[in-house]
């Protein structure tokens, strides 16, 4: 959700004419777009800014200035405690109220002193506003924002609010515009997705909102997340499984295997109702990958917990799962609960990461020898005479690199061997290509870089004072 908000802030400066700066030493403005949800935030924050401010007064003692804004989760959070202990920062400003950013600058501009302004609910949808893609082929489109759930270990509720739905025409409508844009893949982005639609009618829409989006004209590929175990419904399935562009694949958080735990972080579902919800799957979509999260740890979690949680992992057998040993988030009510000995949860961690790896080797075993399709996203990180794709189950998949296709393109090619992380497919034995595949090539052919919009620094937009001229943005996601 915050990469999907840094995408929007971006896009909403960029269409006032400002730009990316290549690093943080050359940027007149830096944004730092925080996450409350993640390990040690506070402290992140601080230090960053601690580090920013010897480039403020650095900049200053030339003559010059650097302007800093914070807004994302940790800034709706924290607010004004955030100028009284960095009083050095600009603007603070919170989830609610993105489209205010550039009011805000202007503001804290003139008046010279730090503009905080948080608002509790949402003022407009941030999908409403403009946003800059990191890649030409996939978007991310926002369908809901908030949670009416209250996970005790979570602190997105507090910070995010009650779910709000963006209207379905309004979805399909940006999808379209996407598509007209050279995007053939979309994630549609919720908290708890399947509640979708529930509080414009009292029922969730999820799966007719598939329907709509997957019947787009010229998109390839659908994708969502996070779905809710407890809200899922069978008609979701249906439409997963008769709309050719969604994916077959299915990220469905666990977080523990064992009821009396589930019950601790007011998880309303039971491990049956996810054994069962994963048998159905199978059933209607055999062949789809089966992704999760879990956490390790939870306060109160025994041994036979743990081993409840095992279980359920080695019945589903997962293609991939996020593990993460339970940390305290200030302001939830698990951070409250008695806390377990790290000594104890270290082994535990330890044992369920091992049958995670040893399942997603198995996933991946089983893909050698399949001709699959992949959609190229990027030069591999580790050996540039690859690339790098993803199969409809979003595995991900090296191949080598060659003429006639590039990130964007959708290519089959016969899958050679596995690891733990990934698979290795040969040369492509298809390629259909596509527009951001053909605009990948020719920019990356112009000496440029593989990512959308990679635009050459510019100066500011006319009107803004002064001393901002040839100001650039770097935006760091939270
Ligand atoms: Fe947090 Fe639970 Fe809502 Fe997910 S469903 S955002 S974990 S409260």
């Amino acid at each position: 959700m915050n990469t999907h908000d840094s995408g929007r802030v971006a896009g909403l400066l960029e269409s006032l004419g400002w730009r990316a700066a290549p690093d943080e030493s050359s940027a007149d403005m830096v944004l730092l777009n925080t996450c409350a949800v993640r390990e040690n935030a506070d402290n992140k924050l601080y230090g960053a800014l601690g580090h920013l401010k010897a480039a403020k007064d650095a900049r200053q003692a030339e003559g010059g200035d650097l302007t800093i804004a914070v807004g994302g989760c940790l800034a709706q959070k924290d607010g004004a405690t955030i100028t009284e202990r960095a009083p050095w920062v600009d603007v603070v400003y919170g989830t609610h109220n993105i489209a205010a950013l550039p009011r805000l600058l202007e503001a804290a501009d003139s008046q010279q002193i730090p503009v905080v302004e948080l608002v509790e609910a949402l003022e407009s949808f941030p999908s409403a506003l403009p946003a800059k893609r990191e890649v030409r082929h996939h978007a991310w489109v926002s369908i809901q924002v908030g949670c009416d759930n209250s996970c005790t270990f979570c602190i997105v509720p507090a910070l995010r609010g009650p779910e709000v739905s963006r209207r379905p025409v309004d979805v399909v409508e940006e999808v379209r515009r996407l598509v007209d844009d050279g995007v053939v893949e979309v994630t549609l982005l919720g908290q708890n997705v399947n509640s979708y639609g529930r509080d414009l009618t009292g029922r969730s829409h999820f799966a007719e909102l598939l329907r709509d989006v997957g019947a787009v004209d010229g998109l390839e590929r659908v994708r969502f997340t996070s779905p809710h175990p407890r809200d899922f419904t069978e008609d979701v399935l249906h439409a997963m499984a008769e709309t050719p562009t969604v994916c077959e694949h299915l990220h469905l958080p666990l977080q523990s295997g064992s009821d009396r735990v589930l019950r601790a972080m007011r998880r309303s579902y039971r491990r049956d109702r996810y054994l069962a919800l994963v048998e159905r799957t199978r059933e209607l979509l055999p062949d789809a990958a089966l992704t999760t999260d879990i956490i390790v740890g939870f306060p109160g979690e025994t041994d036979e917990d743990f081993s409840e949680t095992l279980d359920v992992v080695g019945r589903v057998g997962f293609d991939q799962a996020f593990t993460f040993v339970y940390s305290p988030r200030p302001g939830t009510p698990a951070a409250e609960m008695e806390q377990l000995d790290p000594d104890v949860v270290r082994p535990r961690y330890r044992a369920l990461e091992q049958l995670v790896r040893a399942q997603s080797l198995e996933k991946h075993t089983a893909l050698v020898g399949r001709d699959l399709e992949l959609l190229l996203e990027s030069p591999s990180r580790t050996d540039p005479s690859r690339l790098s794709g993803r199969t409809r189950g979003n595995h991900l998949v090296h191949l080598p690199a060659g003429d006639g296709y590039a990130p964007g393109d959708l290519v089959t090619a016969r899958v050679v061997e596995a690891s733990t992380h990934y698979a290795i497919a040969a040369a492509p034995t298809q390629v259909r290509r596509t527009a951001a595949g053909r605009a990948t090539e020719l920019a990356l052919a112009a000496g440029g870089d593989w990512h959308a919009d990679a635009a050459p620094v510019v100066t500011a937009p006319e009107g803004l004072p002064a001393h901002a001229a040839a100001r650039r943005l770097p935006v760091h996601p939270g």
